[in-house]
């Protein structure tokens, strides 16, 4: 989609549509929303003005800065700060956003992304695009970008423990099954844990039952991990000195 400028007389003479198309919806709706800027309203009404379709494609729309919650920074790009948000009215998967915003820089983001509309922030009045949220690697989501919006919600208590397992779920660029990555898992998740025998080189090593299951694969209606296996058996060994876990000790496990 190039969203350049076209007059919008030309656009709404160009309707050709014997049914109800987007456009003319689109149309209707303009006196009922405005970014507060001349040239973005004119921006965003162009876009809608090119939807003669009737599931809507390319449009952007205006997107109330309310709209948005759980904003949370990701990273420097040379066009400007990246945040992931999450919008409440929703397209089907969790967005990001950046902050600048030219016709230049949307024309050459909508090249490998999905852009939705555009929004501004209420305290520094900086105007944002809204994206869909997509792998840089893969150009679409992967277990690689679950495991990440699920970051805060967890905590081994240990900053190495907690980098490597970040680590192993950050490589997992996998779309349905998890294959490789670890997860951390709360101590009273597991149950009726029972002592073994003793190891050579772990020590003690017991087994338990884990009543979650393992992650299985990413459920984009509850936006949780599906899981399987509950209850399984599992085995417990004693990490000894925590700073050095390494894939390799892991591996041998
Ligand atoms: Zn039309
Ligand atoms: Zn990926």
């Amino acid at each position: 989609m190039d969203y350049s400028i076209k007059s919008d007389k030309k656009l709404i003479e160009s309707c050709v549509c014997d049914y109800n198309c987007n456009t003319k919806r689109f149309i209707q709706n303009f006196n009922n929303w405005t970014s507060g800027n001349n040239d973005i309203d004119k921006f965003i009404q162009n876009t809608q003005l090119s939807e003669h379709t009737y599931k809507v494609k390319n449009a952007l729309e205006w997107i109330p800065y309310d709209r948005l919650d759980d904003i949370k920074y990701v990273a420097d790009y040379k066009s400007g700060k990246m945040y992931r948000a999450r919008w409440t009215d929703g397209c089907i998967s969790d967005n990001s956003w950046n902050t600048s915003i030219t016709l230049e820089f949307i024309n050459k983001i909508a090249v490998s992304h999905k852009v939705y509309g555009i929004t501004q922030d209420q305290e520094t009045k900086n105007y944002m695009v809204v994206l869909k949220d997509i792998c840089e690697k893969c150009k679409i989501m992967c277990n690689s970008m679950y495991f990440q919006q699920n970051f805060n919600n967890w905590t081994s208590g240990n900053n190495d423990i907690n980098k490597f397992i970040q680590n192993t779920q950050l490589s997992e660029h996998t779309y349905y099954k998890v294959k490789n990555a670890l997860e951390w898992i709360p101590y009273d998740r597991l149950y009726d844990i029972e002592y073994i025998t003793d190891d050579d080189k772990f020590g003690k090593v017991y087994r338990a039952n884990w009543a979650d299951g393992c992650i299985w694969y990413w459920n984009k209606i509850n936006k949780n991990w599906k899981r399987k296996d509950q209850n399984m058996f599992v085995i417990l060994k004693i990490l000894n000195n925590s700073a050095s876990i390494t894939l390799e000790l892991i591996n041998k496990v």
